[in-house]
Protein backbone atom coordinates (compact mmCIF):
# COMPACT_ATOMS: atom_id res chain seq x y z
CA UNK A 1 0.00 0.00 0.00
CA UNK A 2 1.67 3.34 -1.14
CA UNK A 3 1.71 6.12 1.36
CA UNK A 4 1.36 9.86 1.57
CA UNK A 5 2.76 11.55 3.51
CA UNK A 6 3.44 15.81 4.41
CA UNK A 7 5.23 18.00 2.36
CA UNK A 8 6.89 20.59 5.46
CA UNK A 9 9.46 23.28 4.87
CA UNK A 10 10.09 22.05 1.63
CA UNK A 11 10.22 18.21 1.74
CA UNK A 12 8.34 14.81 2.35
CA UNK A 13 7.85 14.41 5.93
CA UNK A 14 6.47 11.01 6.70
CA UNK A 15 3.14 10.94 9.11
CA UNK A 16 4.52 9.92 12.95
CA UNK A 17 1.02 10.18 14.47
CA UNK A 18 -0.05 6.82 13.41
CA UNK A 19 -3.28 7.96 12.61
CA UNK A 20 -4.30 7.59 8.58
CA UNK A 21 -7.13 7.24 6.65
CA UNK A 22 -7.88 5.63 3.18
CA UNK A 23 -7.44 6.57 -0.58
CA UNK A 24 -9.26 4.61 -3.33
CA UNK A 25 -9.56 4.52 -6.56
CA UNK A 26 -13.33 5.01 -7.09
CA UNK A 27 -13.36 3.29 -10.29
CA UNK A 28 -12.00 0.12 -9.20
CA UNK A 29 -13.36 0.22 -5.71
CA UNK A 30 -9.93 -0.82 -4.46
CA UNK A 31 -7.59 1.05 -1.70
CA UNK A 32 -4.40 2.41 -3.28
CA UNK A 33 -2.53 4.38 -0.41
CA UNK A 34 -2.74 5.18 2.87
CA UNK A 35 -2.94 9.32 3.86
CA UNK A 36 -1.08 9.93 7.02
CA UNK A 37 -3.40 11.98 9.43
CA UNK A 38 -1.33 14.74 11.08
CA UNK A 39 -0.51 15.41 14.76
CA UNK A 40 -1.33 19.00 16.39
CA UNK A 41 2.79 18.40 16.58
CA UNK A 42 3.12 17.87 12.91
CA UNK A 43 0.55 21.04 12.27
CA UNK A 44 2.57 22.96 14.62
CA UNK A 45 5.68 22.18 12.95
CA UNK A 46 4.64 23.00 9.21
CA UNK A 47 2.86 26.40 10.68
CA UNK A 48 6.51 26.99 12.25
CA UNK A 49 8.60 26.38 8.83
CA UNK A 50 5.65 28.87 7.15
CA UNK A 51 6.34 31.35 9.86
CA UNK A 52 10.16 31.65 9.63
CA UNK A 53 9.84 31.59 5.81
CA UNK A 54 8.03 34.18 5.85
CA UNK A 55 9.96 37.39 6.28
CA UNK A 56 12.08 36.56 3.73
CA UNK A 57 9.47 35.59 1.29
CA UNK A 58 7.68 39.17 2.11
CA UNK A 59 10.88 40.68 1.17
CA UNK A 60 11.60 39.04 -2.03
CA UNK A 61 10.95 41.45 -4.43
CA UNK A 62 7.20 41.89 -6.83
CA UNK A 63 9.22 40.85 -9.98
CA UNK A 64 10.69 37.88 -8.47
CA UNK A 65 8.05 36.85 -7.32
CA UNK A 66 5.98 36.82 -10.01
CA UNK A 67 9.39 35.15 -12.07
CA UNK A 68 8.81 32.18 -9.85
CA UNK A 69 5.00 32.35 -10.73
CA UNK A 70 5.27 32.15 -14.23
CA UNK A 71 7.63 28.98 -13.65
CA UNK A 72 5.13 27.48 -11.56
CA UNK A 73 2.79 28.52 -14.17
CA UNK A 74 4.86 26.27 -16.96
CA UNK A 75 5.30 23.37 -14.82
CA UNK A 76 1.68 22.62 -13.98
CA UNK A 77 0.63 22.95 -17.42
CA UNK A 78 3.65 20.75 -18.52
CA UNK A 79 2.22 17.75 -15.80
CA UNK A 80 -1.45 19.01 -16.74
CA UNK A 81 -1.82 15.04 -17.60
CA UNK A 82 -0.42 13.63 -14.65
CA UNK A 83 -2.15 15.74 -12.47
CA UNK A 84 -5.17 14.88 -14.39
CA UNK A 85 -4.42 11.22 -13.52
CA UNK A 86 -4.21 11.35 -10.11
CA UNK A 87 -6.99 13.56 -9.94
CA UNK A 88 -8.98 10.89 -11.91
CA UNK A 89 -7.83 7.99 -10.34
CA UNK A 90 -9.14 9.35 -6.32
CA UNK A 91 -11.62 11.10 -7.05
CA UNK A 92 -13.45 9.34 -10.13
CA UNK A 93 -13.90 11.87 -12.93
CA UNK A 94 -13.27 11.68 -16.52
CA UNK A 95 -9.80 12.41 -17.69
CA UNK A 96 -11.06 14.93 -19.51
CA UNK A 97 -12.41 16.73 -17.02
CA UNK A 98 -9.38 16.71 -14.72
CA UNK A 99 -7.26 18.04 -16.95
CA UNK A 100 -9.69 20.75 -17.36
CA UNK A 101 -9.98 20.99 -13.96
CA UNK A 102 -5.70 21.23 -13.94
CA UNK A 103 -6.59 24.21 -16.99
CA UNK A 104 -9.45 26.34 -15.14
CA UNK A 105 -7.18 26.42 -11.94
CA UNK A 106 -4.09 27.46 -14.10
CA UNK A 107 -6.11 30.76 -14.73
CA UNK A 108 -5.64 32.00 -11.24
CA UNK A 109 -1.82 31.41 -11.36
CA UNK A 110 -1.95 33.64 -14.68
CA UNK A 111 -3.96 36.11 -12.73
CA UNK A 112 -1.15 36.06 -10.11
CA UNK A 113 1.78 36.27 -12.26
CA UNK A 114 0.28 40.12 -12.57
CA UNK A 115 1.01 40.60 -9.24
CA UNK A 116 2.88 43.85 -9.39
CA UNK A 117 0.25 45.44 -11.13
CA UNK A 118 -2.24 44.04 -8.66
CA UNK A 119 -0.69 44.91 -5.85
CA UNK A 120 -0.55 48.78 -7.11
CA UNK A 121 -1.66 51.57 -3.75
CA UNK A 122 -3.17 55.12 -4.22
CA UNK A 123 -1.18 57.97 -3.69
CA UNK A 124 -2.62 61.69 -2.89
CA UNK A 125 -0.21 64.33 -3.29
CA UNK A 126 -0.96 67.41 -1.83
CA UNK A 127 -4.04 66.25 0.61
CA UNK A 128 -3.08 69.16 2.79
CA UNK A 129 -0.47 71.84 2.50
CA UNK A 130 2.79 69.89 2.05
CA UNK A 131 1.15 66.78 3.07
CA UNK A 132 0.70 63.48 0.81
CA UNK A 133 -1.35 60.46 1.42
CA UNK A 134 -0.62 56.63 0.24
CA UNK A 135 -2.07 53.51 0.69
CA UNK A 136 -0.26 50.05 0.53
CA UNK A 137 -1.22 46.39 0.91
CA UNK A 138 0.61 44.11 2.67
CA UNK A 139 0.98 40.27 3.26
CA UNK A 140 -1.31 38.99 6.12
CA UNK A 141 1.66 36.18 7.29
CA UNK A 142 1.16 32.84 7.26
CA UNK A 143 -2.49 31.56 5.55
CA UNK A 144 -4.45 28.19 5.91
CA UNK A 145 -6.28 26.52 3.11
CA UNK A 146 -8.69 23.86 3.93
CA UNK A 147 -10.12 21.99 0.16
CA UNK A 148 -13.16 19.77 -0.73
CA UNK A 149 -12.60 16.36 -2.67
CA UNK A 150 -14.32 17.49 -5.61
CA UNK A 151 -11.58 19.61 -7.04
CA UNK A 152 -8.54 18.43 -5.31
CA UNK A 153 -6.29 20.57 -7.87
CA UNK A 154 -7.98 23.56 -8.78
CA UNK A 155 -9.39 24.73 -5.06
CA UNK A 156 -6.15 25.11 -4.34
CA UNK A 157 -5.15 26.71 -6.82
CA UNK A 158 -7.98 29.32 -6.07
CA UNK A 159 -6.35 29.98 -3.10
CA UNK A 160 -2.84 29.57 -3.02
CA UNK A 161 -1.35 31.71 -5.89
CA UNK A 162 -2.94 34.90 -5.14
CA UNK A 163 -1.91 34.32 -1.38
CA UNK A 164 1.84 33.68 -2.26
CA UNK A 165 1.92 36.02 -5.04
CA UNK A 166 0.84 38.84 -2.07
CA UNK A 167 3.23 37.33 -0.07
CA UNK A 168 2.48 35.27 2.62
CA UNK A 169 3.30 31.64 3.12
CA UNK A 170 0.66 29.11 2.85
CA UNK A 171 -0.33 25.71 4.42
CA UNK A 172 -2.82 23.70 2.38
CA UNK A 173 -5.00 21.13 4.36
CA UNK A 174 -6.07 19.05 1.18
CA UNK A 175 -9.25 16.42 1.45
CA UNK A 176 -8.61 13.25 2.26
CA UNK A 177 -10.13 11.50 0.24
CA UNK A 178 -7.72 12.64 -2.83
CA UNK A 179 -4.72 14.34 -1.79
CA UNK A 180 -2.32 12.89 -4.36
CA UNK A 181 -2.49 16.04 -6.67
CA UNK A 182 -1.45 19.04 -3.76
CA UNK A 183 1.50 16.45 -3.34
CA UNK A 184 2.68 16.88 -6.77
CA UNK A 185 1.65 20.60 -7.17
CA UNK A 186 3.70 20.69 -4.16
CA UNK A 187 6.53 19.44 -5.68
CA UNK A 188 6.30 21.59 -8.47
CA UNK A 189 6.11 24.55 -6.53
CA UNK A 190 9.13 23.61 -5.07
CA UNK A 191 10.84 22.97 -8.75
CA UNK A 192 9.63 26.11 -9.86
CA UNK A 193 12.06 27.82 -6.97
CA UNK A 194 9.50 28.77 -4.63
CA UNK A 195 11.56 28.92 -1.20
CA UNK A 196 11.18 25.79 1.27
CA UNK A 197 8.27 27.21 3.80
CA UNK A 198 6.48 29.35 1.72
CA UNK A 199 4.19 26.35 1.21
CA UNK A 200 2.92 23.36 2.98
CA UNK A 201 0.72 20.33 2.64
CA UNK A 202 -0.49 19.06 6.11
CA UNK A 203 -2.74 15.96 5.47
CA UNK A 204 -5.49 14.94 7.63
CA UNK A 205 -8.64 15.31 8.94
CA UNK A 206 -10.68 17.49 12.11
CA UNK A 207 -7.40 17.39 14.47
CA UNK A 208 -5.63 19.41 11.54
CA UNK A 209 -8.09 21.89 10.55
CA UNK A 210 -8.86 22.45 14.29
CA UNK A 211 -5.24 23.15 15.24
CA UNK A 212 -5.32 25.56 12.23
CA UNK A 213 -8.60 27.67 13.68
CA UNK A 214 -7.17 27.80 17.07
CA UNK A 215 -3.07 28.43 16.12
CA UNK A 216 -2.57 32.00 16.74
CA UNK A 217 0.17 32.29 13.82
CA UNK A 218 -2.27 31.14 11.45
CA UNK A 219 -3.71 34.75 10.45
CA UNK A 220 -6.64 33.87 7.58
CA UNK A 221 -8.12 30.82 6.99
CA UNK A 222 -10.00 29.77 2.91
CA UNK A 223 -12.53 27.36 3.37
CA UNK A 224 -14.25 25.43 0.53
CA UNK A 225 -16.77 22.72 1.67
CA UNK A 226 -19.94 21.71 2.37
CA UNK A 227 -22.16 24.23 4.35
CA UNK A 228 -22.31 23.08 8.12
CA UNK A 229 -18.71 22.47 7.98
CA UNK A 230 -18.55 25.91 6.21
CA UNK A 231 -20.17 27.85 9.16
CA UNK A 232 -17.80 25.89 11.77
CA UNK A 233 -14.70 27.70 9.90
CA UNK A 234 -16.01 30.57 9.89
CA UNK A 235 -17.35 30.81 13.41
CA UNK A 236 -14.45 29.30 14.87
CA UNK A 237 -12.18 30.89 12.68
CA UNK A 238 -13.36 34.52 13.34
CA UNK A 239 -13.74 33.95 16.87
CA UNK A 240 -10.16 33.06 17.40
CA UNK A 241 -9.29 36.60 15.52
CA UNK A 242 -8.28 35.37 11.56
CA UNK A 243 -9.68 36.09 8.98
CA UNK A 244 -11.64 33.51 7.03
CA UNK A 245 -13.57 33.24 4.02
CA UNK A 246 -15.84 29.90 4.06
CA UNK A 247 -17.23 28.70 0.77
CA UNK A 248 -20.22 26.13 1.39
CA UNK A 249 -22.71 24.18 -0.15
CA UNK A 250 -25.31 24.63 -3.06
CA UNK A 251 -28.44 23.55 -5.04
CA UNK A 252 -28.58 25.22 -7.99
CA UNK A 253 -31.89 26.33 -10.14
CA UNK A 254 -31.44 26.20 -14.02
CA UNK A 255 -34.82 28.38 -14.91
CA UNK A 256 -36.32 27.61 -18.66
CA UNK A 257 -38.72 30.16 -19.50
CA UNK A 258 -41.23 28.86 -22.36
CA UNK A 259 -39.57 30.45 -25.29
CA UNK A 260 -36.49 29.42 -24.45
CA UNK A 261 -34.33 26.54 -27.33
CA UNK A 262 -35.38 23.61 -25.73
CA UNK A 263 -33.07 21.61 -27.20
CA UNK A 264 -29.87 24.28 -26.30
CA UNK A 265 -31.84 24.00 -22.84
CA UNK A 266 -31.79 19.84 -22.57
CA UNK A 267 -28.16 19.80 -23.86
CA UNK A 268 -27.06 22.32 -20.88
CA UNK A 269 -28.85 20.71 -17.89
CA UNK A 270 -27.91 17.42 -18.93
CA UNK A 271 -24.20 18.19 -19.26
CA UNK A 272 -24.03 20.58 -16.37
CA UNK A 273 -26.23 17.72 -14.05
CA UNK A 274 -24.09 15.09 -15.00
CA UNK A 275 -20.77 16.17 -15.78
CA UNK A 276 -18.19 15.04 -12.54
CA UNK A 277 -21.29 12.87 -11.56
CA UNK A 278 -22.67 15.82 -10.50
CA UNK A 279 -20.08 16.50 -7.78
CA UNK A 280 -19.16 20.18 -8.28
CA UNK A 281 -20.33 23.31 -6.43
CA UNK A 282 -22.15 24.78 -9.68
CA UNK A 283 -23.42 21.82 -10.92
CA UNK A 284 -27.51 21.99 -12.18
CA UNK A 285 -29.53 20.20 -9.63
CA UNK A 286 -32.37 21.67 -10.21
CA UNK A 287 -34.51 22.67 -13.51
CA UNK A 288 -37.30 24.99 -13.10
CA UNK A 289 -39.91 24.82 -16.10
CA UNK A 290 -42.09 27.58 -16.41
CA UNK A 291 -45.24 27.13 -18.12
CA UNK A 292 -45.31 24.88 -20.98
CA UNK A 293 -42.05 23.95 -21.34
CA UNK A 294 -42.28 21.14 -18.01
CA UNK A 295 -43.00 18.16 -20.35
CA UNK A 296 -40.74 19.28 -23.40
CA UNK A 297 -37.67 20.03 -21.21
CA UNK A 298 -38.00 16.59 -19.80
CA UNK A 299 -38.94 14.51 -22.58
CA UNK A 300 -35.72 16.39 -24.39
CA UNK A 301 -33.54 15.44 -20.80
CA UNK A 302 -34.64 11.80 -21.04
CA UNK A 303 -33.53 11.61 -24.70
CA UNK A 304 -30.26 12.03 -23.91
CA UNK A 305 -29.95 9.92 -21.02
CA UNK A 306 -29.45 6.26 -22.84
CA UNK A 307 -26.29 8.06 -24.76
CA UNK A 308 -24.39 9.38 -21.74
CA UNK A 309 -21.37 6.37 -21.34
CA UNK A 310 -20.72 5.59 -17.68
CA UNK A 311 -17.14 3.95 -16.56
CA UNK A 312 -13.75 4.06 -15.70
CA UNK A 313 -12.60 7.87 -15.97
CA UNK A 314 -9.21 6.37 -17.55
CA UNK A 315 -11.10 5.09 -20.42
CA UNK A 316 -11.52 7.93 -23.33
CA UNK A 317 -15.21 7.03 -24.00
CA UNK A 318 -15.85 7.25 -20.65
CA UNK A 319 -18.27 10.50 -20.11
CA UNK A 320 -19.21 10.19 -16.33
CA UNK A 321 -16.97 8.45 -13.59
CA UNK A 322 -18.03 6.90 -10.24
CA UNK A 323 -19.06 8.72 -7.17
CA UNK A 324 -16.08 9.37 -4.93
CA UNK A 325 -16.47 6.86 -2.13
CA UNK A 326 -19.06 4.22 -1.75
CA UNK A 327 -20.42 5.50 0.85
CA UNK A 328 -21.26 8.81 -0.47
CA UNK A 329 -22.68 6.66 -3.56
CA UNK A 330 -24.92 5.07 -1.44
CA UNK A 331 -25.82 8.04 0.25
CA UNK A 332 -26.55 9.72 -3.40
CA UNK A 333 -28.85 5.98 -3.80
CA UNK A 334 -30.97 6.62 -0.95
CA UNK A 335 -32.30 10.00 -2.43
CA UNK A 336 -34.29 7.97 -5.27
CA UNK A 337 -35.71 5.95 -2.96
CA UNK A 338 -37.29 8.48 -0.82
CA UNK A 339 -38.09 10.85 -3.99
CA UNK A 340 -40.46 7.80 -5.17
CA UNK A 341 -41.64 7.59 -1.57
CA UNK A 342 -42.28 11.09 -1.56
CA UNK A 343 -44.91 11.31 -4.61
CA UNK A 344 -42.03 12.87 -7.31
CA UNK A 345 -41.73 10.52 -10.46
CA UNK A 346 -38.54 8.69 -10.93
CA UNK A 347 -38.57 9.07 -14.87
CA UNK A 348 -34.89 7.76 -14.52
CA UNK A 349 -33.20 5.57 -11.68
CA UNK A 350 -29.38 5.33 -11.75
CA UNK A 351 -29.54 2.02 -9.85
CA UNK A 352 -31.08 0.30 -13.11
CA UNK A 353 -27.49 1.14 -14.48
CA UNK A 354 -25.74 -2.65 -15.01
CA UNK A 355 -22.29 -0.54 -13.42
CA UNK A 356 -24.55 0.28 -10.31
CA UNK A 357 -25.53 -3.85 -10.00
CA UNK A 358 -22.33 -5.49 -10.82
CA UNK A 359 -19.17 -3.73 -10.87
CA UNK A 360 -16.20 -3.23 -7.81
CA UNK A 361 -16.37 1.08 -8.74
CA UNK A 362 -18.65 3.01 -7.03
CA UNK A 363 -20.82 3.87 -9.65
CA UNK A 364 -24.54 4.98 -10.04
CA UNK A 365 -25.79 5.60 -13.80
CA UNK A 366 -27.79 9.19 -13.95
CA UNK A 367 -31.25 9.67 -12.89
CA UNK A 368 -34.08 12.24 -13.43
CA UNK A 369 -36.66 12.82 -10.92
CA UNK A 370 -39.82 14.97 -12.33
CA UNK A 371 -42.37 16.67 -9.89
CA UNK A 372 -40.18 17.56 -7.17
CA UNK A 373 -41.77 19.85 -4.53
CA UNK A 374 -40.32 22.16 -1.54
CA UNK A 375 -41.06 19.48 0.82
CA UNK A 376 -39.02 16.21 -0.58
CA UNK A 377 -35.77 15.80 0.58
CA UNK A 378 -34.21 15.43 -3.00
CA UNK A 379 -34.77 19.13 -2.95
CA UNK A 380 -34.16 19.94 0.54
CA UNK A 381 -30.47 18.78 0.38
CA UNK A 382 -27.38 19.23 -1.56
CA UNK A 383 -27.47 15.72 -2.94
CA UNK A 384 -24.26 15.77 -5.08
CA UNK A 385 -24.47 13.05 -7.21
CA UNK A 386 -25.70 12.59 -10.86
CA UNK A 387 -29.37 13.01 -10.03
CA UNK A 388 -31.75 16.20 -11.64
CA UNK A 389 -35.10 17.49 -9.98
CA UNK A 390 -37.77 18.77 -12.20
CA UNK A 391 -39.66 21.61 -10.37
CA UNK A 392 -42.81 22.96 -12.95
CA UNK A 393 -43.38 26.65 -12.11
CA UNK A 394 -46.80 28.55 -13.41
CA UNK A 395 -44.90 31.76 -14.11
CA UNK A 396 -41.17 33.15 -13.81
CA UNK A 397 -42.51 35.08 -10.30
CA UNK A 398 -42.85 31.80 -9.36
CA UNK A 399 -39.81 30.15 -10.67
CA UNK A 400 -37.65 33.16 -9.32
CA UNK A 401 -39.52 32.82 -5.56
CA UNK A 402 -38.61 29.20 -5.74
CA UNK A 403 -34.67 29.98 -6.12
CA UNK A 404 -34.66 32.68 -3.73
CA UNK A 405 -36.25 30.96 -0.22
CA UNK A 406 -33.92 28.43 -1.26
CA UNK A 407 -31.18 28.61 1.57
CA UNK A 408 -27.99 28.41 -0.60
CA UNK A 409 -27.04 31.26 -3.28
CA UNK A 410 -23.92 29.53 -4.98
CA UNK A 411 -24.90 29.91 -8.73
CA UNK A 412 -28.46 29.89 -11.00
CA UNK A 413 -28.96 30.11 -14.52
CA UNK A 414 -32.14 31.28 -17.08
CA UNK A 415 -32.83 29.86 -20.01
CA UNK A 416 -34.63 31.95 -22.47
CA UNK A 417 -34.26 34.01 -25.71
CA UNK A 418 -36.31 37.12 -24.19
CA UNK A 419 -33.05 39.56 -23.15
CA UNK A 420 -35.77 41.25 -21.01
CA UNK A 421 -36.52 38.81 -19.06
CA UNK A 422 -32.90 37.88 -18.26
CA UNK A 423 -32.04 41.19 -18.05
CA UNK A 424 -34.90 41.00 -15.12
CA UNK A 425 -33.32 38.04 -13.30
CA UNK A 426 -30.06 39.06 -13.44
CA UNK A 427 -31.60 42.05 -11.31
CA UNK A 428 -33.90 39.89 -9.29
CA UNK A 429 -32.11 36.73 -7.97
CA UNK A 430 -30.90 36.47 -5.03
CA UNK A 431 -27.42 34.28 -5.83
CA UNK A 432 -23.89 35.12 -6.18
CA UNK A 433 -23.03 33.81 -9.87
CA UNK A 434 -25.65 33.95 -12.32
CA UNK A 435 -25.46 32.19 -16.28
CA UNK A 436 -27.88 33.35 -18.93
CA UNK A 437 -27.84 30.67 -21.28
CA UNK A 438 -24.92 29.24 -19.15
CA UNK A 439 -25.26 26.55 -17.11
CA UNK A 440 -22.38 26.64 -14.86
CA UNK A 441 -21.10 30.22 -15.02
CA UNK A 442 -17.59 29.86 -12.96
CA UNK A 443 -16.16 33.51 -13.42
CA UNK A 444 -12.98 33.23 -15.06
CA UNK A 445 -10.02 34.13 -12.92
CA UNK A 446 -9.94 37.64 -13.11
CA UNK A 447 -13.29 38.16 -11.80
CA UNK A 448 -13.79 36.20 -8.64
CA UNK A 449 -15.85 33.30 -7.20
CA UNK A 450 -18.80 33.55 -4.29
CA UNK A 451 -22.55 32.20 -3.85
CA UNK A 452 -24.67 34.08 -1.61
CA UNK A 453 -26.91 32.84 1.77
CA UNK A 454 -25.73 29.70 3.09
CA UNK A 455 -23.08 28.94 0.12
CA UNK A 456 -20.16 31.46 1.43
CA UNK A 457 -19.48 32.54 4.81
CA UNK A 458 -17.74 36.09 5.07
CA UNK A 459 -17.62 39.20 2.91
CA UNK A 460 -15.13 37.95 -0.14
CA UNK A 461 -15.61 36.12 -2.67
CA UNK A 462 -12.39 34.01 -3.50
CA UNK A 463 -9.68 34.13 -6.40
CA UNK A 464 -9.32 37.00 -8.58
CA UNK A 465 -9.42 40.92 -7.21
CA UNK A 466 -10.95 39.65 -4.02
CA UNK A 467 -8.43 37.02 -3.51
CA UNK A 468 -5.73 39.80 -3.34
CA UNK A 469 -8.15 41.92 -1.23
CA UNK A 470 -8.39 38.75 0.61
CA UNK A 471 -4.85 38.05 1.50
CA UNK A 472 -3.68 41.89 2.22
CA UNK A 473 -4.18 44.62 4.59
CA UNK A 474 -4.26 47.82 3.64
CA UNK A 475 -1.78 50.56 5.43
CA UNK A 476 -2.62 54.27 4.70
CA UNK A 477 0.33 56.64 5.09
CA UNK A 478 0.48 60.14 5.87
CA UNK A 479 3.60 62.26 5.20
CA UNK A 480 5.06 65.26 5.33
CA UNK A 481 8.77 66.53 4.50
CA UNK A 482 9.04 70.21 6.24
CA UNK A 483 11.87 72.12 6.64
CA UNK A 484 13.90 72.12 9.89
CA UNK A 485 12.73 75.10 11.70
CA UNK A 486 8.93 75.73 10.56
CA UNK A 487 7.25 73.16 12.54
CA UNK A 488 5.48 74.68 16.02
CA UNK A 489 3.44 73.09 18.98
CA UNK A 490 -0.44 72.57 17.91
CA UNK A 491 -2.43 70.72 20.73
CA UNK A 492 -5.91 71.32 18.19
CA UNK A 493 -7.61 69.58 15.26
CA UNK A 494 -6.20 71.26 11.85
CA UNK A 495 -8.26 74.27 11.81
CA UNK A 496 -6.99 75.66 7.89
CA UNK A 497 -6.92 73.41 4.93
P1 LIG B 1 -16.51 18.61 3.44
O1 LIG B 1 -17.12 19.80 4.05
O2 LIG B 1 -16.88 17.27 3.94
O3 LIG B 1 -14.91 18.68 3.56
C1 LIG B 1 -14.19 19.83 3.16
C2 LIG B 1 -12.89 19.90 3.97
O4 LIG B 1 -13.22 20.05 5.36
C3 LIG B 1 -12.03 18.66 3.87
O5 LIG B 1 -10.68 19.05 3.80
C4 LIG B 1 -12.34 17.90 5.14
O6 LIG B 1 -11.26 17.13 5.60
C5 LIG B 1 -12.66 19.01 6.14
N1 LIG B 1 -13.67 18.61 7.12
C6 LIG B 1 -14.70 17.74 6.95
N2 LIG B 1 -15.43 17.65 8.07
C7 LIG B 1 -14.86 18.48 8.97
C8 LIG B 1 -15.18 18.82 10.32
N3 LIG B 1 -16.22 18.30 10.95
N4 LIG B 1 -14.39 19.70 10.95
C9 LIG B 1 -13.34 20.25 10.33
N5 LIG B 1 -12.99 19.95 9.04
C10 LIG B 1 -13.74 19.08 8.38
O7 LIG B 1 -16.78 18.72 1.86
P2 LIG B 1 -16.45 17.64 0.73
O8 LIG B 1 -17.39 16.50 0.86
O9 LIG B 1 -14.99 17.38 0.67
O10 LIG B 1 -16.80 18.49 -0.57
C11 LIG B 1 -18.10 18.60 -1.08
C12 LIG B 1 -18.79 19.84 -0.60
O11 LIG B 1 -18.03 20.98 -0.96
C13 LIG B 1 -20.15 20.05 -1.23
O12 LIG B 1 -21.03 20.51 -0.26
C14 LIG B 1 -19.89 21.13 -2.27
O13 LIG B 1 -21.01 21.91 -2.63
C15 LIG B 1 -18.88 21.95 -1.58
N6 LIG B 1 -18.11 22.75 -2.52
C16 LIG B 1 -18.37 24.08 -2.56
C17 LIG B 1 -17.70 24.87 -3.45
C18 LIG B 1 -17.95 26.34 -3.52
O14 LIG B 1 -17.20 27.01 -4.17
N7 LIG B 1 -18.96 26.87 -2.86
C19 LIG B 1 -16.73 24.31 -4.30
C20 LIG B 1 -16.48 22.95 -4.23
C21 LIG B 1 -17.18 22.17 -3.32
Amino acid sequence: MERISHWIGGKLVTGESGRNGPVFNPATGLQTHEVDFASVGEVDSAIQAAREAFPGWRKTSLSKRSDILFRIRELIDANRKEIGTLITQQHGKVLSDAIGEVARGQENIEFATGVPNLLKGGFSEQVSTGVDTYSIRQPLGVVAGITPFNFPAMVPMWMFANAIACGNTFILKPSEKDPGASMLIAELLKEAGLPDGVFSVVNGDKVVVDRVLEHADVKAVSFVGSTPVARYIYETGTRNGKRVQALGGAKNHMIVLPDADIDMAADAAVSAAYGSAGERCMAISVVVAVGDAGDRIVGAIKDRLPDIKVGNGMEPESEMGPLVTAQHRDKVAGYLEGAAAQGATLVQDGREHGLYREADGFFLGVSLIDHVTTAMDCYRDEIFGPVLCVMRAGTYAEALELINSNPYGNGTAIFTRDGGAARQFQFDVNAGMVGVNVPIPVPVGYYSFGGWKDSLFGDTHMYGPDGIHFYTKQKVVTARWPDPGTSQVDLGFPRTR
